[in-house]
């Protein structure tokens, strides 16, 4: 029979790709050098690193490759972390922290060079991002990272109020960062041309193929188990990040799996498209509440944001993002809207990425705290060097596991909680 590919939710993406490669499920049993479970940017990436070099990797998916938040994000590849370069350095010591804050300096450059190196067609786009805020008492904000980022010699542009209602074509900033590394994509098409590159280099990438199982299988292996193959290798990468299951008992502690939701509208007449983000940065806003925002080569707004802690598509459930660009951009009242998804960020206790191996021959990164497509790009490096036997101390990210959430089960009415307070905020600030 046949193989019927597993459904990618209905996303703008998903559309723009059209026809793709399937992927179909591992049957009967394999071996590899190496078995990376997930087929996002960590995984696709590390496979394609591992596979440069000649490694037997066999990636299994339990969807498809980009079924996960790799290929449903906002397609913002951002430099840095959700931490300030200060907070970095404080929380990892000065040598830890210098590493990896210039790690994600570097990290939207690379994903620039991959694109180019295997010519993957995902609309990149290299225009900057403004990050901007809404109240005059968030600018020391944006004046601390301008001054936490100039130390390490990357020049920031801080924006007034009118510069950035300028940059922005619309809403009422108090005043915004503008940097030059960042760029978009759609995610989607750069997730496939991830799995294509690194297929076309050797490399095994079974969609439909979730991992029930990893066992040791005598001295140096280990045994992944599907519902209808094992693959044997000596190493395995887990890369499930937000979609973590059990497949790893314990590992799903290490993160909160938070929902975010992108509306798409319509494709905008060229006189209203010219006048939102003229220069095509992409957006987002370092507020209480986090939009993030950009216009693609289609002429579309897409707009993220909170989103209902479930999978859903449904329209109704995304009124608040509709109403948030209505009130940043009043001239796109009433404009169509086509597309509405949403898929789950990993969230990590301290905010930054991680790797660690739980067990000799695993490891585990995860926790991009919604920047991965440069992080996960980067990552998937990092972990091929570490499996090709670099030194944890030659790593750009320390070797740690993330702290676990003790009180795992309360974080979805936590995280509803926290969007009704943001929203009640947004009420008072003036908004709907
Ligand atoms: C709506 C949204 C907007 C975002 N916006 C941005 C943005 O603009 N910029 C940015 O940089 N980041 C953004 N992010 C975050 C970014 O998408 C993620 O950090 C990144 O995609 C993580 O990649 P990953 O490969 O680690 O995980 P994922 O892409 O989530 O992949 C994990 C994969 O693991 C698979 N899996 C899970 N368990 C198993 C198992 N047992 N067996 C086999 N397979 C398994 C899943 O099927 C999934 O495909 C956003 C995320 C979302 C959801």
């Amino acid at each position: 029979m046949a193989h019927r590919p597993s459904t990618y939710p209905a996303s703008l993406y998903r559309a723009q790709v059209g026809r793709r490669e399937t992927y179909p499920p591992i049957e009967g049993d394999l071996s590899a050098d190496v078995a990376i479970v997930g087929a996002g940017f960590t995984g696709l990436s590390t496979a394609l690193h591992l596979s440069e070099k000649g490694v037997r990797v066999v990636v299994l998916d339990a969807c498809e490759p980009g079924w996960g938040a790799s290929g449903r994000n906002g397609g913002q590849v951002n430099a840095g972390f959700k931490l300030e370069p200060g907070d970095i350095v404080r929380i990892l010591g000065p040598e830890r922290g210098r590493r990896m804050v210039e790690l994600g300096d570097r990290a939207p450059a690379y994903v620039g060079e991959i694109i180019r190196r295997y010519g993957i067609s995902c609309g990149y786009a290299h225009k900057g991002t403004v990050r901007a805020v809404r109240k005059p008492s968030e600018l020391d904000l944006l004046k601390r990272s301008a001054h936490d980022w100039a130390s390490f010699g990357v020049p920031l542009k801080l924006l007034a109020r009118d510069e950035t209602a300028a940059e922005i074509g619309g809403g009422d900033y108090a005043g915004a960062i503008l940097d030059g590394r960042g760029a978009s994509v759609n995610p989607l098409a750069y997730s496939l041309g991830l799995a294509a590159a690194a297929v076309k280099l050797g490399a095994r990438i079974h969609g439909d193929s979730r991992v029930l199982r990893i066992a040791k299988a005598g001295a140096g292996h280990w045994a992944l188990t599907t519902g209808k193959g094992t693959v044997k290798a000596t190493n395995v990468v887990l890369a499930m990040n937000g979609y973590v299951d059990g497949a790893w008992p314990g590992l799903s502690r290490q993160v909160i799996p938070v929902f975010t939701g992108i509306a798409a509208t319509a494709r905008l007449p060229d006189h209203i498209a010219s006048q939102i983000l003229p220069n095509r940065q992409v957006v987002y806003e370092s507020s209480w509440r986090v939009l993030y925002y950009r216009v693609d080569s289609e002429n579309r707004l897409l707009m993220g944001g909170p989103s209902p802690q479930r999978d859903t598509g449904q329209r109704d459930d995304y009124a608040y993002l509709v109403r948030a660009t209505e009130h940043i951009f009043p001239g796109l009242r009433g404009v169509e809207w086509d597309y509405f998804w949403n898929g789950q960020v990993a969230v990590t206790k301290d905010h930054l990425p991680k790797l660690f191996e739980p067990a000799e021959g695993v490891i585990a990164a995860f926790g991009y705290n919604g920047r991965g497509i440069a992080m996960g790009t980067s990552m998937g490096r990092i972990v091929a060097e570490r499996i090709l036997g670099s030194r944890e101390e030659d790593l750009d990210i320390p070797m740690k596991p993330a702290d676990a959430y003790r009180m795992k089960s309360f974080w979805r009415p936590a995280a509803e909680l926290s969007i009704l307070r943001d929203r009640l905020r947004d009420r008072m600030a003036g908004l709907k």
